[in-house]
């Protein structure tokens, strides 16, 4: 079998489109704004990058900068700033040491949070009624539906329990009506679980970790990592490619989770300036 390879750059152009659309409907331009620690160059390099993309859907980007070793009162007193002033905030990762990420989670306003990140949207979703959703896990979720598979009552497996993308993923597959399995470094056996799956999703950030033996034949498979290779001079994905021989969908690395969650990020800014707070009526 030869796996058909989920287009994420498509589906990224509708939703920039859609985007767009919604930003010109509003009187005033939407913002979104985004704290970034001065030495973490991947991070502002992202945060430039949704810059650039802002600007193509009528978004406007603040980003941030704040020394290492901002105090977390100075912090807390910038981050207050910044979002009095804009519609959305994104707190990138890594904090450093001395900022509590929980404690941070709690200092955005839950109608900014585009990130999905505080107790309270973290709450909603839980909940089956979700207001902001974490961007990757939704993007996972859409490309899964794009397939037009049905999906209830299949087997689902998600390797990887992060906050942002395993355990928000798990609630937006529990609410679709498949049955959810979830993975992380201890589970046993873990070739033998994934090849029980119907739908298999990985976020993990490890370089090829998941290989044709995990893989039921037919199955989707959905692929969030992200891990940069110098050699390549690209990013790798969590799953090799010769999954491509066993599954009967596949999203590509590069071309597949990344570009869609970007757009689905600036999205929910759009959302929060439109007072709708979220993506969520459109997807669950
Ligand atoms: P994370 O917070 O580091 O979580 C990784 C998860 O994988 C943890 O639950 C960990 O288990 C589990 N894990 C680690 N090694 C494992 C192994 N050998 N077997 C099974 N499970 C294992 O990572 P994340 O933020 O979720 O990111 C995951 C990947 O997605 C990374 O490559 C990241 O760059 C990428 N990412 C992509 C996007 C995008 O838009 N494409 C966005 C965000 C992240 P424990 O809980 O037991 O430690």
């Amino acid at each position: 079998m030869t796996a058909e390879l989920i287009d994420g750059k498509q589906a990224a152009r509708s939703q920039r489109k859609l985007t767009t659309d919604r930003a010109a409907e509003l009187n005033d331009e939407p913002a979104l704004g985004i704290l970034v620690a001065e030495s973490d160059k991947p991070s502002r390099a992202y945060a430039k990058f949704l810059s650039k993309r802002g600007k193509k859907i009528g978004l406007r980007v603040d980003a941030t900068t704040y020394p290492d070793d901002i105090t977390p009162g100075r912090f807390a007193e910038d981050l207050s700033e910044v979002q009095q002033g804009v519609d959305g905030l994104l707190v990138m990762r890594p904090l450093p040491a001395q900022l509590d990420p929980a404690a941070v989670d709690e200092l955005i306003d839950p109608r900014r949070d585009v990130d999905g990140v505080h107790p309270h949207n973290v709450g909603l979703l839980a909940l089956g009624r979700p207001r902001f959703i974490p961007a990757t896990a939704l993007s996972m979720l859409r490309l899964l539906l794009s397939t037009g598979i049905e999906l209830q009552g299949r087997r689902a497996v998600i390797i990887g329990r992060s906050p942002t993308v395993g355990k928000p993923l798990f609630q937006l597959l529990l609410s679709r009506h498949l049955t959810v399995t979830v993975c992380h470094s201890r589970t046993k056996d873990l070739a033998a679980v994934a090849r029980e799956a119907d739908v298999l999703a990985v976020a993990v950030g490890r370089p090829h970790l998941v290989t044709p033996e995990f893989v039921k034949p037919g199955a989707v498979v959905l692929d969030a990592g992200y891990n940069w290779d110098d050699d390549a001079g690209h990013e790798l994905g969590d799953v090799h490619p010769d999954v491509a021989g066993t599954a009967g969908f596949l999203t590509p690395v590069p071309g597949g989770v990344g570009p869609l969650t970007t757009e689905l990020m600036l999205a929910n800014a759009v959302e929060a300036a439109r007072g709708l707070a979220g993506l969520s009526t459109e997807v669950v």
